[in-house]
């Protein structure tokens, strides 16, 4: 078991945002911005590269946790950004998919 899948299933503890039964939303233990929360499925994957057509319906679902999460956090209206690291250049350090979701000031465009 992974580290996200691990947190997912609550053997190691998180701050919790929401959970449903696909998805699990935390609060990121170094975060990046005021808020920044991440959004995981349940079922392991490890990239976007190993996403198949069969993970559509759950990929859909990931993307519009978004906003549910930023709603949640208070930062829907102000704005905020989603992202998906993918593998070495990204800076992808953990190797199941996750969706930041970072907000609470304003950020500079392009990243990196
Ligand atoms: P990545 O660099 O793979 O896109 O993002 C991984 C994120 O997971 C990082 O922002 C990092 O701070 C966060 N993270 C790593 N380990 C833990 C942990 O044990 N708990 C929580 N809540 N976040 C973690
Ligand atoms: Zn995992």
């Amino acid at each position: 078991m992974c580290l996200f899948c691990k947190i997912a299933s609550k053997q190691i503890p998180s701050k919790m945002v929401f959970e449903d039964d696909d998805l699990f939303a935390f609060h990121d233990i170094n975060p990046g911005a005021p808020t920044h929360v991440l959004v995981i499925p349940k079922a392991h994957i490890s990239s976007m590269n190993d996403a198949t057509p069969d993970h559509q319906a759950l990929m859909g679902k990931l993307l519009l946790a978004g906003p549910r999460a930023a709603k949640i956090a208070g930062i829907d209206a102000s704005g905020y950004r989603l992202v998906v690291n993918t593998g070495a250049d990204a800076g992808q350090s953990v190797f199941h998919v996750h969706l930041h979701v970072l907000g609470g000031r304003p950020m500079a465009w392009p990243p990196g």
